[in-house]
C-alpha cells in the first residue's frame, strides 16, 4: 500500500534550520525561522498569558467540546483588535468571525468557503510569497497564480506592477494581501497605495483575503490593521485571517481567526453557518486551553494592557535590531545600500544578497539564512548582531 505515494521533500525553512543545529560553530547565527527571540535569546512566554491559563485552570472546567465557531468572547476580541471597536461594520454585526488554528487554519477554511461559493474564481498572490498561501489554496481546490509585488532594485514593492497585474483580473478574482510586515520580504504598501489599491478592488470587483499574521510587529497593534479599516470602511467584502502566534508568542497553541466582511447582519450569519459547516467537515472545532487564554487576554483590561505592553517591546526590539544592522553596514561597508533594514518592518526582510553570497555566509561565518536571502531580524540580538554586520560586510 502506498507505493506510489511520493516522499515529501520537507520544508526549506526547516532544512536549513537542521543545518543550522548541526553546525558547531559557537558564534552561529540563525535567521532562518519565523520566531520571535529576546535578546538573550529566549522565545517569551507573556505575563498576561500565563496570568489567563492561571486564571482559566483553577476554574477546573470539563473540557467539554466549543462551539464549531470557537468561544463568544474570543470572536468578539478578533473583531475589536482587527477592526476596531468604532467600525461601523462591527458595531452593526456585519462580520462574521470564527476562531481558528492559527493563521494557518483561518486560510485553509476561508479558501474553503471561497471555492465553493466562486467555484470559478482563481487566487492570485505575491511574487514572492509565502510557499504555504500556494499550498494551502491549492488544496481547497484553487488554482493559484503570481502577481508582481517585489522590486529589487529598490526593495521596496513594485506597485506599478502590482496594480497592473491585477487590473487585469476578472470579476470575483480572490486576491491574497498582507496588510503589514510581508513576508518574505518586509516591503509594504503606503497607505496613499491601500487608498489606490482599495479603489481598483472596487472598480474591477476583486475579492481581497488578507492575511494579517504580524498585527503589532511594524507600528503598532492598530497602525498595522490600517489596510483592514481602510478597506472595511471603503464598502469592500473581503475576508481577514488574523494569527495570534507571533503577537501572543503563542505558536502551539494554534490561536488565530478568519472574519468574513458582509453586506449586513443576515449575511453574516449565513456566511458563519458556512464557516461552521467547513469546521465541521475539517476539524470539527477549535481547541480550548490557548483560546481561553487569548480570550481572557482580550477581556480583562488589565491584562490587555500588559499585552499592548509586550507587544510594543517586541517591536521595539525588533526596531533596534534593524537600526543597528544599517548603522553599523554604514560604517563597514558604505558602497552597501543596507536601507532595505529600516525601510522594510516586521519579522522579516530581504537582503538582496546573491545565492554565492548567501551560502558563504553560511560557510565561512554560520550565518543561517534562507535561500531566498531572507532573514528573520529577531535571530538579532545585542550579542551577535556586531558579528552578523561584520560577515555581512565581509561578503557584500
Ligand atoms: N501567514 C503568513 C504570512 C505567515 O507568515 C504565517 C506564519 N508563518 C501564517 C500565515 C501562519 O500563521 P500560524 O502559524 O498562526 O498558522
Amino acid at each position: 500500500m502506498f507505493e506510489h505515494v511520493a516522499p515529501y521533500a520537507g520544508d526549506p525553512i526547516f532544512r536549513i534550520a537542521a543545518q543550522y543545529q548541526a553546525d558547531q560553530r559557537e558564534n552561529k547565527v540563525n535567521l532562518t525561522i519565523g520566531l520571535y527571540f529576546e535578546d538573550d535569546g529566549s522565545v517569551p512566554l507573556l505575563d498576561c498569558t500565563q496570568a489567563a491559563e492561571k486564571h482559566w485552570a483553577a476554574k477546573k472546567l470539563p473540557r467539554t467540546y466549543l462551539p464549531m465557531e470557537g468561544l463568544d468572547t474570543y470572536r468578539d476580541g478578533v473583531q475589536r483588535l482587527v477592526f476596531g471597536e468604532q467600525s461601523e461594520a462591527y458595531q452593526s454585526k456585519r462580520i462574521a468571525t470564527i476562531q481558528t488554528l492559527g493563521g494557518t487554519g483561518a486560510l485553509k477554511v476561508g479558501g474553503d468557503l471561497l471555492h465553493e461559493a466562486y467555484p470559478d474564481s482563481q487566487m492570485w498572490i505575491s511574487d514572492p510569497a509565502w510557499d504555504n498561501h500556494h499550498a494551502i489554496f491549492g488544496g481547497c481546490g484553487i488554482k493559484t497564480n503570481k502577481y508582481r509585488y517585489f522590486d529589487a532594485q529598490t526593495q521596496g514593492v513594485d506597485f506599478e506592477g502590482m496594480m497592473a497585474d491585477l487590473a487585469q483580473l476578472p470579476a470575483q478574482s480572490f486576491v491574497l494581501l498582507h496588510p503589514c510586515c510581508h513576508n518574505p520580504t518586509g516591503a509594504d504598501l503606503s497607505k496613499e497605495q491601500w487608498q489606490q489599491l482599495i479603489a481598483l478592488i472596487k472598480e474591477k470587483q476583486l475579492i481581497p483575503f488578507l492575511d494579517m499574521a504580524y498585527q503589532g510587529f511594524g507600528q503598532g497593534l492598530d497602525e498595522d490593521a490600517y489596510a483592514v479599516r481602510a478597506m472595511a470602511q471603503a464598502g469592500v467584502l473581503f475576508l481577514v485571517a488574523n494569527s495570534f502566534s507571533k503577537n501572543f508568542s503563542y505558536y502551539s497553541e494554534r490561536c488565530g481567526g478568519l472574519s468574513v466582511v458582509c453586506k449586513d447582519q443576515a449575511a453574516a450569519e449565513r456566511v458563519l453557518g458556512q464557516l461552521n459547516a467547513w469546521v465541521r467537515k475539517n476539524y470539527s472545532n477549535p481547541p480550548s486551553h490557548g483560546g481561553h487564554a487569548i480570550a481572557t487576554v482580550l477581556n480583562t483590561p488589565e491584562l490587555y494592557q500588559g499585552w499592548v505592553g509586550a507587544v510594543d517591546a517586541m517591536r521595539a526590539r525588533i526596531h533596534t535590531m534593524r537600526q543597528t544592522v544599517y548603522d553599523r553596514l554604514t560604517e563597514l561597508a558604505p558602497h552597501y545600500d543596507a536601507s532595505y533594514m529600516i525601510k522594510q518592518q516586521g519579522m522579516f526582510s530581504y537582503t538582496g544578497l546573491s545565492s554565492e553570497q548567501i551560502l558563504r555566509l553560511r560557510e565561512e561565518f554560520g550565518v543561517y539564512m534562507l535561500d531566498s536571502g531572507r532573514i528573520s531580524v529577531p535571530g538579532l540580538t545585542t550579542k551577535n548582531v556586531e558579528y552578523y554586520a561584520k560577515s555581512l560586510a565581509a561578503v557584500v
